[in-house]
């Protein structure tokens, strides 16, 4: 039992992430739930707390996790992840090559997508948040399937043409574009995630000299609605912008 995930959702919708302790107790405004009554109930069963809250007990996905797990650095949103997934055609085996690390959430998604045969270089430049991305990816994914490299990118040795994808999550990503083209294979995709259409911009222009062809740039809409019947409407409070998903797809070497 000792660290198996679970996630608690109230009435209410609130969601809340907990590592099972022996002996522990999950603390509640509504009242509390020893964690042995929560092991007992298992995913998809209930419990109540003693003032006698219902909740619902599940394994957490992989959405909901990344969304309350602890974060040194803000976690690539989880829309724009699947995207990041499609948009760089990654498959079961393929090797990617990950900047920054950050919290780890968007290396989540990378390795489920290259599966227990793929690879998953990831490097982060701070270690505080190379510590914490070790420790989500490690208690929701038991694959060994992520290297985990204190080193900035510019730093990095690596193979030429090793790669079948690069995803980069970092606020200057033109800093990492030579180094990063160099290890991409051929016809494959770097896809930069950025906040702010001035580094979308900035990247753009960067890129020239490198045999890299911008495909796309796009933003993706995710838009939830309210179903209470008879309401149903689109939700008053909505993600708002996120980032924008900047698609590169390199050119064979002449
Ligand atoms: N995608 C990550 C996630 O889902 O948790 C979040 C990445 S966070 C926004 C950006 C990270 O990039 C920071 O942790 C920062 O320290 C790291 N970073 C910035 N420049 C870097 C570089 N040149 N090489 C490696 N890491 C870098």
């Amino acid at each position: 039992m000792e660290g198996e995930l679970f996630l608690l959702k109230d009435a209410k919708g609130r969601a809340f992430l907990i590592h099972l302790k022996e002996g522990g107790v999950f603390h509640h405004h509504r009242g509390t739930v020893p964690h042995e009554e929560i092991r007992k109930a298992g995913p998809g069963g209930r419990v109540w707390t003693h003032l006698g809250e219902e909740l619902s007990v599940h394994h957490p996905t992989l959405e909901e996790y990344l969304l309350h797990m602890r974060r040194s650095a803000t976690p690539t949103y989880p829309k724009d992840a699947s995207a990041m997934v499609t948009l760089l055609d990654l498959a079961p085996g393929m090797r990617v090559l990950e900047a920054g690390t950050g919290s780890g959430g968007l290396t989540l998604f990378l390795a489920r997508a290259v599966g227990p045969t793929g690879l998953v270089e990831s490097y982060e430049k701070r270690p505080q948040h190379l510590a914490q991305a070790e420790a989500n990816v490690k208690a929701f994914w038991q694959v060994e399937n992520v290297r985990f490299h204190l080193q900035s990118l510019e730093e990095a040795q690596l193979e030429r043409e090793s790669f079948h994808g690069v995803a980069l999550d970092l606020m200057e990503p033109w800093k990492v574009l030579a180094k990063a083209t160099e290890a991409l294979k051929p016809d494959r995709f770097l896809v930069a995630y950025l906040p702010n259409i001035t580094q979308v911009l900035e990247l753009v222009q960067r890129v020239e000299g490198l045999p890299l062809k911008l495909e796309r740039v796009l933003e993706v809409a995710w838009r939830e609605w309210e179903i209470r019947l008879p309401v149903a409407h689109p939700r008053f409070q909505q993600v708002g912008h996120t980032a924008f998903l900047v698609v590169f797809r390199k050119w064979k070497d002449c």
